[in-house]
């Protein structure tokens, strides 16, 4: 990997951690809004009870989906990380061999190779 491919990956990952950033301050924006809309009036609570179930559903997936993005971010620093600090971005964490362009570019977090990953998902 020389340093036009290093620089086209963290320029990649940045992206991708800007657009999880964005997603995660709307989700706490909206958070927010609905605790203010929700608290101090009791009859507007009852009132809102019969739609609790969707309420409720709504919360889990966006539980779900904040604690996806949040691994995704994870992610994408130790990526950041590998590029940076230890020198071996797009080298497989488990095998050693490089991990390929073409799939650093459809996922520039990716910490195995195919094969190795394809491995661990059968290992489950
Ligand atoms: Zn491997």
């Amino acid at each position: 990997m020389n340093d036009k491919d290093r620089k086209h990956f963290e320029k990649r990952l940045l992206e991708e951690r800007e657009k999880i950033l964005k997603d995660l301050g709307r989700f706490g924006e909206n958070f927010k809004k609905n605790l203010k809309e929700s608290s101090g009036d009791l009859s507007s609570y009852s009132f809102h009870m019969a739609d609790m179930g969707s309420d409720v559903e709504n919360q889990e997936k966006a539980f779900q989906h904040v604690s996806k993005e949040g691994r995704l971010l994870y992610h994408i620093d130790e990526a950041l990380r590998r590029l940076y600090k230890d020198k071996n971005f797009g080298t497989c964490q488990s095998c050693g061999n490089p991990i390929g362009k073409a799939r650093l570019d459809a996922v520039p977090h990716a910490r195995l190779c195919i094969d190795c990953k394809s491995k661990e998902e059968n290992a489950r």
